[in-house]
């Protein structure tokens, strides 16, 4: 376990791709990030998360996903089946994400009668514009859409950090070419955008890995150097 700074804690970093699953908190609420897959062996991050949250006496409200990619969000089922009180929220290009819907459909813990006759949601609220926002403790909390490294993106916001998925940045090229760059240029312009319209001070990007921890970045100056056309 590790405090990236305070309210904002990588539980452990999962499975063969090391990807971490966050718990983001402040006055005794708390949102979820990353539902990692993980190694056979590992002890699971659902079971993990739940008892964090009731030795802190926190209340789950949240639970949330930086973009579709199975190394993100295999285990989301088993974290519905944990936390059924929670509100899992996403963009709504993740339910039109046919890649997300093959992982979810093969997740045995996801009731598969239940989904197809519409019984199940994987998730209880989807927004469609470019943000939507929450509070933890009364804290704001937002989910900006910026598809960059896939078309299921999104920056999380919280206590001046921004959990940036899988997105290179600077002029580094991106590790796939899901999207075409004109798309990825509007996505960090976008983003940009809206976190001045906010008035957000963002000063600490983390990758959702983990892997990489930025603190005292000036964001805009990182956004300007990553509107690459690559
Ligand atoms: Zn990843």
């Amino acid at each position: 376990m590790k405090v990236v700074t305070p309210g904002i804690t990588i539980l452990k970093r999962y499975g063969k791709y090391a990807n971490a699953c966050w718990i983001l908190e402040a006055g005794g609420e708390a949102a979820i990030v990353e539902m990692p897959m993980i190694s056979p062996d590992e002890h699971p991050p659902w079971l993990r998360a739940e008892s964090y949250a009731r030795r802190r006496h926190l209340h789950v409200k949240y639970a949330l996903l930086s973009h579709g990619h199975v190394d993100h969000c295999k285990t989301l089922p088993q974290f519905r089946r944990q936390f059924p009180e929670t509100n899992f929220v996403a963009h709504r290009s993740m339910v039109e994400d046919r890649q997300f819907l093959a992982i979810m459909a093969r997740n045995s813990a996801l009731p598969f009668e239940d989904w197809v006759s519409g019984r199940y949601r994987i998730f209880d609220t989807l927004f469609d514009g470019p943000l939507w926002s929450g509070t933890l403790g009364g804290e704001p909390l937002h989910i900006i859409y910026a598809p960059k490294h896939s078309y299921t993106d999104v920056l999380i916001l919280f206590r001046g950090a921004m959990i940036t998925g899988d997105w290179f940045l600077g002029d580094l090229r991106d590790c796939n070419a899901l999207v075409r760059p004109n798309h990825k240029i509007e996505a960090i312009q976008r983003a940009t955008q809206v976190v001045s319209e906010l008035g957000y001070h963002v000063h600490m990007l983390f990758s959702a890995h983990g892997d990489s921890l930025f603190y005292d970045v000036d964001f805009y100056a990182m956004m300007e150097r990553s509107q690459v056309a690559h």
